[in-house]
């Protein structure tokens, strides 16, 4: 490890509520660094140790913006928990995928240009590089609307759509990520956006010449390694320290 050690939580699973809070408010400083801030949308989440309550940005703040005190707690037992007063439109996406998803201890929906873009093609993500490799089974998409995802039915069938996976692209839309930890949730909105910026440039030089899927399966167990995303995590955390 290089660089000055940072202070606060690591990006493994929250051992405190509080620790859940700073997770929520970093993720989302550090994704609006990388291609993620859109106005004031676009919300990060982190399931709290109780393992039934979810920290997820408020609505009103931009991503680059969002402080411990922008990030509000709600119950995963309460079905009028989405209406929590001050959560975002969308919330109820990530609820369902908490609700459908036990392994999972992180969500991110966001709106990211390269992602939109490759959401609104028939072709899907294909595997160009090795950012691609998170996603070696590839990314599925949900269509089963085009508008903003407000209702239980809709985020159900999101949560669907990401499946066992780690990504969904959302048609015409934006993206949602799903992480046993923050730290793998940052890397996947990351990555995917990454990956999908690297098409749109391989596209525009020639005939894109995928990795192979058998192979693919193969190199991202060793491309994508456990503790390398607490790696990353620490070094997301520093840029954030070290520039003005
Ligand atoms: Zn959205």
């Amino acid at each position: 490890m290089t660089g000055p050690t940072v202070t606060g939580p690591t990006g493994r699973p929250p051992a405190t509520a509080e620790d859940a809070v700073r997770q929520v408010s970093l993720a989302c400083q550090i994704i609006a660094r990388f291609g993620h801030e859109d106005l004031t949308l676009g919300h990060a989440s982190v399931r709290g140790p109780d393992g039934r309550t979810v920290y997820i940005k408020r609505k009103g703040k931009a991503l680059r913006d969002v402080l411990a005190e922008d990030v509000i707690g709600i119950a995963l037992d309460d079905p009028d928990g989405y209406l929590t007063p001050g959560a975002h439109l969308e919330t109820v996406m990530h609820l369902e995928t908490y609700l459908a998803r036990p392994d999972v201890g992180a969500v991110i929906h966001t709106h990211p240009m390269y992602s939109i873009a490759l959401g609104a093609t028939a072709g899907g993500l294909e595997l160009l590089s090795h950012d691609g490799l998170l996603f070696p089974d590839g990314v599925p998409v949900f269509d089963g609307t085009v508008g903003l995802v407000t209702t239980p039915q809709d985020g159900k069938g999101v949560a669907r759509a990401l499946g066992t996976g780690r990504a969904v692209l959302l048609r015409n839309h934006g993206i949602l990520v799903a992480g046993e930890d923050i730290s793998w949730a940052v890397l996947a909105a990351l990555t995917l956006e990454r990956a999908a910026r690297i098409q749109f440039i391989a596209r525009t030089l020639g005939d894109p010449v995928p990795i192979p899927r058998d192979m693919a399966r193969e190199l991202s167990a060793s491309k994508y390694q456990e503790e390398f995303a607490e790696e990353y995590w620490q070094d997301w955390r520093r840029m954030l320290d070290t520039s003005p």
